[in-house]
């Protein structure tokens, strides 16, 4: 496709961020560009507009800006991955009554969650995901969104999470796919499309 030279050439590259050796694929300046945002939504919104997804789901940070309008664009929910306790969670029954022996009525406390939480490893350690249980019903259908796949665990964690709540992910995009660090393979049978392969 004639506009992915134009998305590719706005992407920057800055060596040596945030770490001595990385070198970060910065998409602010794709932003900066409206005819290249206009065109990545564009194919996004091309490839998934009948396929009956109601669910995009968008992965903090920059999947919240890629995101959104891939959802409204074709007529989808758009639903948060969050990073670790950001989104409000109401406890609905924080503590229940039991009585004891004695006869006495005590209150054991129960964790009752609205969101679940995955885990999942980096480069360096690990890190949370969490979404909102009520924001999606089992059978729905999901694309999810981020700005770019570099090992693949961000991704694999975001589809962890839908499909927990029974939510069949029809398949993730990206911007950007790292190909050397074969993200890819680590997604396993799961379908994954990208518009730039960098390696
Ligand atoms: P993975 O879990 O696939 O190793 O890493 C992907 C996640 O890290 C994505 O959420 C992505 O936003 C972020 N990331 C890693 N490297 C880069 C990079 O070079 N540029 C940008 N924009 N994001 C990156």
């Amino acid at each position: 496709d004639p506009r992915i030279a134009g998305i590719s050439s706005s992407i920057r590259v800055i060596p040596d961020f945030p770490k001595p050796g990385i070198m970060f694929q910065d998409i602010t300046t794709l932003l900066l560009d409206p005819k290249a945002f206009k065109d990545t939504i564009d194919l996004f919104v091309e490839r998934y507009k009948g396929k009956d997804i109601s669910v995009v789901a968008g992965i903090e940070a920059r999947g919240f800006i890629f995101g959104p309008p891939i959802a409204l664009a074709i007529g989808a929910k758009f639903v948060p991955m969050r990073k670790p306790n950001k989104l409000p969670e109401t406890q609905k029954f924080p503590y229940k009554l039991v009585s004891c022996k004695e006869g006495n009525v005590i209150r054991v406390y129960i964790a009752s969650r609205e969101v679940i939480s995955e885990k999942y490893s980096l480069e360096y350690g690990t890190d949370i995901m969490e979404m909102h249980v009520g924001a999606v019903q089992p059978g729905e259908r999901a694309l999810v969104v981020d700005d770019l796949i570099a090992t693949g665990g961000t991704l694999c964690a975001a589809i962890k999470l839908l499909e927990r709540v029974g939510v069949h992910v029809v398949e993730s995009a990206c911007v950007i796919e790292l190909k050397e660090l074969k993200g890819r393979e680590r997604l396993v049978d799961k379908s994954l499309f990208v518009l730039i392969s960098s390696t």
